[in-house]
């Protein structure tokens, strides 16, 4: 039984198919990146995963169990997407309480947590800062942060870097890669970009029109491309 499993999933959209038959085995603490053009169906795939979009057709299960039926926030699957963005009105702290408090747990378990998670991202000074306070990556931190609160086992981010400049994203691609090793926490990760993808991920699922066009370790899509897409999508860069 592998970690996540997702079987022949496909999407339409009245008369577009943004995802066709797609399949893949994910194993636990595993770095997958889904990379791809824009308008490839990376995100559409994430958000069936996620809950936000129930597929046409097609199963996904997580430790073994289908997941299709239960809503999005009993998934106990994490979240870090570029529009999903912290509550404006809550400190630093009460976003990364939030998902805590929404659980119930003790209060001395979330002072606990909120500390723990603040640490874990490098942000332990900025409990009491409105998020209109922090820079963008400081923001996409406490985002982090807050998504790692209540240990789900799997982190979905979409884009999570493509707002930043090129320093910064270097800066919280190293955070990310020190916390999936601290945490062993299996992270899908999306991107169109393939240097990110190649410096982060175990294994690509390179995306092409709703397809996954090749899956496995960057440097075999890198060394050997399957196709001339693949080839010319990782060899390029931008
Ligand atoms: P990517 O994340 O790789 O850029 P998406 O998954 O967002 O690609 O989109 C895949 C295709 O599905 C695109 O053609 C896009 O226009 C279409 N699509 C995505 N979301 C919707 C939606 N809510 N309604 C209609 N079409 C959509
Ligand atoms: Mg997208």
């Amino acid at each position: 039984m592998s970690f996540l499993e997702i079987a022949n999933i496909s999407k339409t959209f009245g008369n577009v198919t943004a995802v066709s038959d797609v399949s893949l085995e994910i194993a636990r603490g595993e770095f997958v990146t889904f990379l791809g053009p824009s308008g490839s169906g990376k995100s559409t795939t994430l958000y069936m995963i996620a809950g936000f979009f129930e597929p046409t057709r097609g199963d996904v299960r997580l430790e073994g169990r289908s997941i299709l039926s239960e809503p999005s926030n009993k998934r106990n699957i994490g979240m870090v997407f570029q529009r999903y963005t912290l509550f404006p009105h809550l400190s630093v702290a009460e976003n990364v309480a939030f998902p805590l408090r929404v659980r119930r747990r003790p209060a001395a378990e979330i002072a606990g947590k909120v500390e723990e998670m603040l640490a874990l991202v490098r942000l332990e000074s900025f409990a009491g800062r409105m998020p209109a306070q922090l820079s963008g990556g400081q923001q996409q931190r406490v985002a982090l942060a807050r998504a790692l609160a209540y240990n789900p086992p799997l982190l979905l981010m979409d884009e999570p870097l493509s707002a930043l400049d090129k320093k910064l994203r270097e800066e919280i691609q190293d955070e990310i890669r020190r916390i999936h090793r601290q945490t062993g926490v299996t992270i899908l990760y999306v991107t169109h970009d393939q240097e990110e993808a190649l410096s982060l991920s175990d294994r690509i699922a390179l995306f092409n029109h709703g397809k996954i066009e090749q899956l496995g370790k960057g440097r075999e899509l890198y060394e050997a491309p399957r196709t001339r897409f693949v080839a010319d999508f990782i060899g390029h860069s931008n």
